[in-house]
């Protein structure tokens, strides 16, 4: 599929103001590809991508996990959208719009939680879904500075301040957003 056709069985898939959160984060993914020396071609694939699944109903991830080749099936299925639709979205992405490449897939289903390993790629979803121009949280221009200088450091601030978040709301942490947490932000390796 050529980008057109791509944006387009996206855009069918998620409301306008979501579509329009989506073109953000290929926009910023392009232009920190451009900027880190990674394909602007696949930032661009793996960006228009990213939230495909995000608008499917429970019911669809859960019979997705039961038929599919996921580590800790029962421990997955106590979570919700938030963590299927990175995850196990990408299966969704990869059946429905034949994309192949295994390090756009990854990049999609990691570009929720992080993880303690990102590729390039992996970073520039992570961090440019963080900070695409829609987004406008308090912190978000320093985040914007952060991602353009150092990546990592982006990936550390974003990881810590979503991870904050998420406690203060008394949210469930996935395993994996700790792991990337210890990587990132408490430096263990
Ligand atoms: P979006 O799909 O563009 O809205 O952004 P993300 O895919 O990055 O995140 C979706 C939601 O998942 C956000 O509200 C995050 O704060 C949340 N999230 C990230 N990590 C975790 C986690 O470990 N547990 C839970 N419950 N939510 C998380
Ligand atoms: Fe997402
Ligand atoms: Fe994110
Ligand atoms: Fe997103």
């Amino acid at each position: 599929m050529d980008r057109e056709a791509l944006m387009q069985a996206v855009q069918m898939r998620m409301s306008e103001r979501r579509f329009k959160h989506v073109l953000g984060v290929e926009e910023t993914a392009v232009a920190l590809a451009e900027r880190f020396g990674e394909s602007p071609e696949k930032a661009s694939v793996a960006a228009l991508t990213h939230d495909y699944a995000k608008e499917r109903s429970d019911e669809e991830f859960q019979l997705a996990i039961d038929q599919g080749n996921f580590e800790n099936k029962t421990e997955l299925l106590k979570y919700g959208n938030a963590i299927w639709h990175g995850l196990v979205g990408a299966d969704f992405v990869a059946r429905e719009l034949s994309i192949t490449d295994e390090e756009i897939l990854n990049a999609i289903r990691l570009h929720t939680t992080g993880a303690a390993e990102m590729t390039l790629l992996d970073k520039i979803i992570y961090v440019a879904d963080y900070i695409e121009p829609g987004r406008n949280f308090p912190s978000v221009e320093d985040a914007r500075v952060i991602a353009f200088s150092d990546l990592d450091q982006a990936v550390a601030f974003e990881t810590k301040h979503t991870l904050a978040h998420l406690v203060e709301g008394e949210n469930p942490i996935y395993p994996k957003t700790i792991e990337t947490y210890n990587r990132w932000v408490a430096g263990i390796k």
